[in-house]
């Protein structure tokens, strides 16, 4: 939908017949509230209300109580129609506030959600040009280093490079082997590209264990924990090979023996000037 379907979907809404009739219009004996609700102003569907000072929790509140009053109104379907037109760059016509029914972040999710169902599949092969990016010197010791490493500060010291570097490439080599960021896993981004015959000859892929790394990670390791919740977090020096952990014993220590208290006998007893008496003592034979 371009701007053109945007100004059409603004019409059909404002020119609707019972438009007037909405239910975040001004009422008319009180003009600041809501005629959907009278609780509600009617700068519940903006993005910000006058109350600079606006909590998260309380536009939460505020924009779900707007939303509720959209299922009632004679409008909705229009205003939903409008609510997610889009611009001719693809991005939504009126991004914040709610309109039909929808609060700013749903209409975002419905439009990513738009646009990955209508995107075509890749379909690639190996000798498909589109792929000579992932040919470069660069991608390249990023896949050989990736196909050692899952962990991404030696992944970018195999590759060459510092770790933001190495995980844009990793990035740009998800999306040109035609795998979605969001869920792809190293393991897939690797068997993707030796199916493609990108992957270096002579790389051997380490497996990614009981918890799949994901094949592009974001510079703060956010996916990372959000995926492996389970997983200890333990910090690599780069450079350094990785320790795994090693169990411990659980066979209890044996405690060293004590020796047997001997008989102690007086060896002397001095006495200089002010000092206290000392008496050096030692086992007796
Ligand atoms: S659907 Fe909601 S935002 Fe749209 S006109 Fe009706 S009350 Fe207003």
């Amino acid at each position: 939908m371009g701007n053109h379907d945007a100004r059409r979907a603004w019409m059909e809404l404002t020119e609707h017949r019972h438009y007037a009739y909405r239910g975040c219009a001004p009422d008319l004996d009180e003009p600041t509230r809501a005629q959907g609700d009278l609780d509600l102003g009617v700068d519940a569907w903006l993005p910000y209300t006058e109350d600079d000072g606006e909590q998260p929790s309380v536009r939460i509140a505020r924009e779900k109580a707007a939303a509720a009053v959209c299922q009632a109104c004679p409008v909705l379907a229009q205003c939903r129609a409008y609510g997610l037109a889009e611009t001719p760059d693809g991005k939504l016509a009126e991004p914040e506030g709610v309109l039909g029914g929808m609060r700013s972040l749903e209409r975002h999710r419905d439009l990513i959600q738009r646009r990955k169902t209508a995107a075509p599949a890749v379909v690639l092969g190996a000798a498909d040009s589109r792929l000579d990016e992932a040919r470069t010197a660069q991608k390249q010791a990023v896949l050989s280093a990736l196909a050692r490493e899952s962990d991404e500060e030696l992944v970018a010291y195999r590759a060459g490079m510092d770790v933001r570097t190495a995980n844009w490439h990793r990035a740009i080599l998800t999306g040109l082997l035609g795998l979605d960021k969001d869920t792809a896993s190293r393991g897939e981004l690797l068997a993707r590209a030796a199916e493609l015959g990108v992957l270096p000859k002579r790389a051997r892929i380490r497996p990614d264990g009981m918890h799949p790394v994901p094949a592009a990670p974001n510079t703060d390791g956010s996916r990372q924990r959000r995926i492996a919740l389970r997983m200890t977090i333990q910090l690599v020096l780069p450079g350094m090979e990785h320790i795994p952990r090693v169990p411990r014993p659980t066979t209890p220590r044996r405690r060293a023996a004590v020796a047997p208290v001997r008989a102690l006998r007086i060896v002397r007893t001095a006495q200089h000037l002010t000092l206290p008496v000392t008496t050096v003592l030692e086992a007796a034979a």
